[in-house]
């Protein structure tokens, strides 16, 4: 679709990419750092794997039993009528029963319990008749062979159990100790670098002036790149001064992988960041056809990339979660991740004009049904933090779309801070 200026009719305009070659033109660009460190596990959470994982052990590695119960041989349980066994000993987690179990013996177990050689099979102890030193299994109600946990079952030596890219999860965590595995080898931090533009910003803290506004920016940026697990440098706020935003951004390339701005990007007087990124780095893009955000930046400063978001809190969030999220993760060396996107009739009418993707802010919840809907959260103007606050997911809306009628199918994007307590199901 050409894109054209935009009329009091539509929202299309000649400068502006989609918002899919604008996430292809930054993937094209990037490259994931190189740098590794060996950390402990318990250190490894979200961190992002260098290495494929293999694994030298069988997990389980003897057989043992599912359950509390009896070990028995599988060919002593009756066809017809009852068997009787001789209980000989016993089998703990962590103190195998040490001898051979013959036939009409049997071992009293407990999950965890190694198998005792001979046999194959536990009975359940709901299911035996216990006198003294004797059970008794009934015929039809065990099959040989049950409740046995076999060797290798979880995991077999030498398979790849986690692959090089990985974002390890806790459940990866508790997997790399049931192999024994006390460290692993992850990609170094990403260093991400990111200041306020304006003059009309205030620090917390101090009371406001006439025409201040306090730097919401910076505390949002800061959690989303928590959030991402990168390392945050807080470069504090910039002046509208085109010196000052060029001194401010050779010192950012200096230290940083990642340069992140707000503010300054709009075409108004004091907006200097496209124009000093153009005369100190390279713009790859500084516009997408996308609401909110438009004034999106994109480039270069020497060896560090450079993204220059709109100063409005709502195109903060919007142009982070859409283009840095998934370029932060290439970066930092992770396998492309799963993306849940999902198709859900919107229970308020919306209006668009056509031309520009939007991310409308919505709140996905369940109906009295139990089937997944969403609604909006009302006034969708990008400087509203509070309908980020107030969302779980985007209501994305394609460039063509001008109206959503109550009960049309949208596709929602849930946000990565969604609460997924807010979605379980009343019934
Ligand atoms: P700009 O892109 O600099 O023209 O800013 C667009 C709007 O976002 C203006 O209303 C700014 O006051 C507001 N804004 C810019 N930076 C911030 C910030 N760090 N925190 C909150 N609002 C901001
Ligand atoms: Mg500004």
């Amino acid at each position: 679709m050409s894109l054209k200026p935009p009329t009091c009719l539509d929202d299309y305009d000649t400068e502006s990419i989609t918002v899919d070659i604008a996430l292809e033109r930054i993937q094209n660009t990037l490259k994931p750092i190189q740098g590794y460190e060996q950390v402990a596990i318990r250190s490894a959470l979200g961190r992002v794997l260098a290495t494929d994982i293999y694994s030298a052990l069988n997990v389980p590695a003897y057989p043992n039993s599912a359950m509390d119960g009896y070990a028995v041989r599988g060919e002593d349980l009756p066809i017809v009528g009852i068997a009787s066994l001789q209980i000989i000993g016993s089998s703990f987690a962590g103190h195998p029963f040490e001898h051979e179990v013959l036939t009409g013996q049997c071992v009293r177990i407990f999950t965890g319990g190694v198998l005792p050689e001979g046999t194959d099979t536990v009975i359940m102890q709901e299911h035996v008749e216990v006198e003294g030193k004797t059970i008794r299994i009934h015929a039809g109600e065990n099959r040989a062979g049950q409740f046995i946990s076999h060797v290798g079952e979880d995991v077999k030596i030498g398979q790849r159990i986690l692959n090089r890219g990985r974002q390890l999860t806790a459940a990866d965590i508790g997997l790399l100790a049931s192999l024994g595995i006390p460290e692993v080898q992850v990609v170094r931090r990403l260093r991400v670098a990111f200041f306020s533009t304006g003059d009309e910003l205030n620090t917390l803290g101090e009371p406001l002036s006439i025409g201040q506004i306090y730097d919401s920016n910076r505390y949002t940026l800061y959690s989303m790149l928590v959030q991402l697990g990168v390392d945050v440098i807080d470069l504090g706020v910039i002046r509208d001064k085109p010196d000052v935003v060029e001194r401010a951004f050779l010192q950012a390339a200096q230290q940083s992988d990642v340069i992140i701005t707000s503010g300054g990007v709009s075409v108004g007087e004091a907006d200097f960041v496209v124009e000093t990124l153009r005369r100190i780095g390279e713009v790859n893009f500084w516009k997408v056809a996308m609401k909110p955000g438009r004034p999106l930046t994109f480039g270069r400063i020497q060896q560090a990339l450079f993204f220059g978001l709109p100063g409005n809190p709502v195109s903060v969030m919007v142009s982070f979660y859409a283009f840095l999220q998934p370029a932060l993760w290439q970066l930092m060396g992770m396998s492309p991740p799963f993306r849940l996107q999902l198709r859900v009739p919107c229970i308020t009418p919306l209006k668009k004009l056509a031309g520009r993707t939007e991310f409308q802010r919505g709140i996905l919840e369940y109906n009295a049904e139990g089937r997944l809907q969403v609604r909006s959260t009302g006034k969708q103007s990008s400087s509203i933090l509070s309908s980020m606050s107030q969302a779980n997911c985007f209501i994305i809306l394609p460039m063509e779309c001008t109206e959503v009628r109550a009960g049309d199918e949208v596709t929602v994007e849930p946000l990565p801070h969604i609460n997924m307590s807010h979605l379980i199901s009343p019934i």
